[in-house]
């Protein structure tokens, strides 16, 4: 084969997965390109909130909170009905401390432990993000660790549109549409990292019908290029209707509507007035509640207090900026600014609150800290597909797996283009469970592809 470029390891895909991946396999020296195919170092990663789970951090010791990998993995699998992989969810948790203490400690990412408020399917705190709640933030600093290596090459606008298998599928590198034309990049190791196949509707509905109809609040660029181009190579793909939806979407802005403001102790209503489920189950699944609905949409609603305690996390700040929350000191003058039929709002407060009084509403929600009192807040929300969950099956290297059970030759996969920790539905989805992988599986990845070739050049 004629090759434009050689290095040791290619990287498909700018995002965290991505960058993480090209951070632990350039440790040891070697030369890692990452080809992204558009022309931002973005993707679902900068859109998200930045959160990071692990257990068993130096963060949360110096905070007395005890917890395990053990245990993490144990509440992940009951979110998922036990769909999942045990072994890869135990495997991915067992990584995570050491991850996070990895990214302060080798390449300055800042992130602290979040205490704010609990996330949903969280029993304990273990979500680290950097100063802002910010996946932008992640991500800018995931970029300066990349910039200070001068043995990592990132290129922009090079969609990876092949890779490059022998006769006997060893991967040997990869192709790409770069600005400069089209362009053969031979390679040792390829790592797959294009963040799952949100953006590609085709593929959306044919996998998870269910949320095809909702806005996709994710990256464009993720199309699901690792699944298509891994087919050649007869590559295993698992529970590819696993997906991470979100029943609170501000469209009119464009910003994420933040879950802690149900965990804080508010609820939804349709656009009758009517609440219409258990909030607090979780994000992921409720989108679909929301679909359910007479107009596909819903409101928010919380007080004075939650608000003020939520104005710490940057989207929510900026929504706050943009006017976008209604507000009255009264339940009816809410009810009439967003539009909705005030004796009914009144009267589905009271029975809310009344709810708090004795532990557990209708629905079964026990979340329920606080009353609402005072002073009132709400706002018009939507559903949205954020990203997908189902993938390349890897094995605990985070190695490519074919339909015979063994690994793809030099193959890798993690965050959106491999199978996730969220079992077969949204609502096996915990929050975290994203960028756990993405980052998590990265780093196992990088380092894997490294130490092989490494292995090798001994020999
Ligand atoms: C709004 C939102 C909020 C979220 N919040 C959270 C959260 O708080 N916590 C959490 O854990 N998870 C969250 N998630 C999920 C999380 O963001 C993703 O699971 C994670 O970022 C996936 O990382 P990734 O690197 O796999 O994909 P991405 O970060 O999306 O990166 C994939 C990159 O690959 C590129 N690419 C695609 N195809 C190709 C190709 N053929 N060639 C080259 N490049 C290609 C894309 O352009 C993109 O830049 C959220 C997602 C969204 C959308």
């Amino acid at each position: 084969m004629q090759w434009d470029i050689e290095v040791d390891v290619v990287v498909v895909g700018g995002g965290g997965c991505g960058l993480t991946a090209a951070l632990a396999a350039a440790e040891s020296g070697l030369d890692v390109a990452i080809l992204e195919k558009t022309e931002f170092v973005l993707g679902n990663t900068a859109a998200s909130a930045g959160m990071i789970p692990a257990a068993g951090t130096r963060f949360q010791e110096e905070m007395n909170i005890s917890d395990s990998p053990e245990k993490m993995a144990n509440e992940i699998l009951e979110k998922n009905k036990y769909t999942g992989d045990p072994e890869q969810t135990l495997r991915i948790c067992e990584e995570s401390a050491s991850l996070v203490e990895w990214l302060v400690d080798q390449h300055d990412i800042k992130l602290s432990l979040v205490t704010e408020f609990l996330l949903p399917g969280h029993k304990t705190y273990r979500m680290h993000a950097p100063p802002s709640r910010s996946g932008l933030e992640l991500m800018k600093m995931l970029r300066g660790a990349v910039r200070n290596r001068d043995n990592i090459y990132l290129m922009l606008k090079s969609p990876v549109t092949k890779i490059l298998f022998t006769d006997n599928n060893e991967v040997i590198g990869v192709e790409t549409n770069t600005p400069n034309g089209m362009q053969r990049i031979g390679a040792k190791k390829v790592i797959l990292a294009d963040g799952g196949y949100g953006g590609n509707k085709k593929m959306v509905s044919e996998f998870i019908p269910e949320i095809a109809n909702a806005i996709y609040f994710g990256y464009e660029g993720n199309t699901g290029d690792a699944v298509s181009m891994s087919a050649e190579a007869n590559a295993e793909l698992k529970n590819m209707s696993a997906y991470q939806g979100h029943a609170s979407v501000s469209e009119a802005h464009g910003l994420l509507v933040t879950w802690g403001a149900i965990m804080l102790g508010g609820f939804i209503v349709n656009n009758q007035g009517f609440r219409f489920g258990d909030e607090s189950q979780g994000y992921s699944e409720y989108a679909t509640e929301v679909l359910k609905q007479p107009e596909k949409h819903a409101y928010m609603i919380f007080d004075r207090e939650i608000y003020n305690q939520l104005l710490g996390i940057e989207d929510f700040k900026n929504l706050a900026n943009f006017e976008a929350f209604h507000y009255s000191d009264s339940i009816e003058g809410l009810a009439e600014k967003l539009g909705l039929n005030s004796k009914t709002l009144k009267t589905t407060l009271e029975k809310y609150n009344d709810s708090v009084t004795v532990g557990e509403d209708e629905f079964g929600r026990k979340v329920l800290p606080k009353k609402l009192i005072n002073s009132y807040y709400g706002i018009k929300i939507v559903p949205a597909l954020f990203h997908t969950q189902g993938g390349l099956k890897i094995n605990e290297n985070a190695q490519v797996l074919g339909m015979n059970g063994t690994p793809i030759l030099n193959l890798y996969a993690g965050g959106g283009s491999s199978v996730g920790i969220s079992g077969t539905r949204a609502n096996g989805y915990v929050a975290g469970n994203g960028l756990l992988c993405a980052l998590g599986f990265g780093k196992i990845a990088g380092s894997h592809a490294a130490k092989s070739i490494k292995q090798v050049e001994v020999r």
